[in-house]
């Protein structure tokens, strides 16, 4: 039997209703070590709680230690099973997607319903995330998420709907294999991959998202707090409102990075609109277009790209690795 190690680090996976309230929230003890027995079938399991944080807390620091704790222990495992809140999930595995250079499967997974709930999905989705753990073809994958009977990348997999179990999806490419009572099976693999094994996280990156009538007095807000990177989701093809323009042209004079994404969560941006704040105009001023990204993602790839080129060049290249 392989041997894995799984690592809590909090969110609805290891929280209780209250049965009183029907709140739901952390508990002093982790409600599935109690279930390890059931994992005895499938692995040998070691199982380690790093942190027990609803995943709103989880900062790309705690992202940051999560890696290096993984990386450490990967030479005595196998294989690697996370537990994480869904909330910001999609976020620290693609992180680690980003820093860890391994073959051996990483696999972050989490529950919409807490473990006492009625129709609970936690205690199925370990079982299942550590089923394709121990799977030779979920090597040389990077890092995987499984719920609810898929497997999607790290990259490619979000989270569509509040509180519905079919949550984790990947908008256009579909998940990469899925989980069935008898298989698992890979569909799909993944072409090409670039780690960028940082070491700290120091810079100060910021997310905004675009709208109609936008105008540039959030973007000088966040020029006078010293960025150093700014994500925009932009629209469609990757456009924004003439109004914010001049602004941005003076965070690129100061060598601030602007990454363009599309607030659309299929398709790709492109410099195909030539007016005033179409994508080709903001192409020509210096804004990057990070391709199949959304927001938060492209924010961490900006976070950890920062910590190792700071030139307009390089971190082009980065945005066009994928
Ligand atoms: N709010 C919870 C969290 O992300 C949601 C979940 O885990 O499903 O920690």
């Amino acid at each position: 039997m392989k041997k894995i190690l799984l690592i809590h680090t909090g969110g609805t996976i290891s929280m209780l209703e209250d049965k009183n309230t029907g709140e739901v929230t952390t508990t002093n003890k982790h409600p599935l070590t109690e279930l390890s027995y059931h994992l005895k079938a499938y692995a040998h399991v070691d199982e380690k709680v790093l942190f027990s944080l609803p995943s709103p807390h989880i900062t790309p620091d705690h992202m940051l230690q999560l890696a290096k704790e993984t990386e450490k222990n990967l030479q005595h495992y196998e294989g690697i099973v996370i537990t994480h809140g869904t909330d910001t999930l999609e976020e620290t595995a693609y992180f680690l997607d980003l820093v860890i250079e391994t073959g051996k499967p990483i696999i972050l997974t989490g529950a919409m319903r807490s473990s006492n709930e009625i129709g609970s999905d936690a205690l199925y989705n370990l079982i299942s995330s550590l089923r394709v753990a121990v799977e030779k073809e979920a090597e040389n994958k990077g890092v995987l998420v499984v719920m609810n009977d898929e497997i999607h990348t790290a990259k490619n997999v979000t989270k569509t709907s509040t509180s519905n179990v079919a949550t984790f999806q990947s908008p256009q490419y579909g998940p990469i294999g899925i989980v069935t009572k008898e298989a698992i099976l890979f569909h799909h693999t993944v072409l090409s991959r670039y780690t960028y094994p940082v070491k700290s996280i120091s810079k100060t990156v910021y997310l905004l998202k675009a709208y109609a009538g936008m105008d540039a007095s959030i973007i000088q807000a966040i020029s006078k707090n010293d960025p150093d990177g700014l994500v925009i989701e932009a629209l469609g093809q990757g456009n924004l409102p003439k109004e914010v323009i001049g602004t941005l042209q003076e965070m690129i004079r100061s060598d601030i990075p602007v990454i363009i994404v599309s607030r659309c969560y299929q398709g790709i941006v492109q410099p195909t609109y030539s007016y005033e704040g179409g994508g080709s105009d903001l192409q020509r001023m210096g804004l990057i277009f990070a391709n199949g990204l959304n927001g938060p993602k492209a924010r961490l790839k900006l976070l950890i790209a920062l910590e190792m080129e700071k030139d307009f060049t390089s971190l082009k290249r980065i945005f066009e690795e994928h």
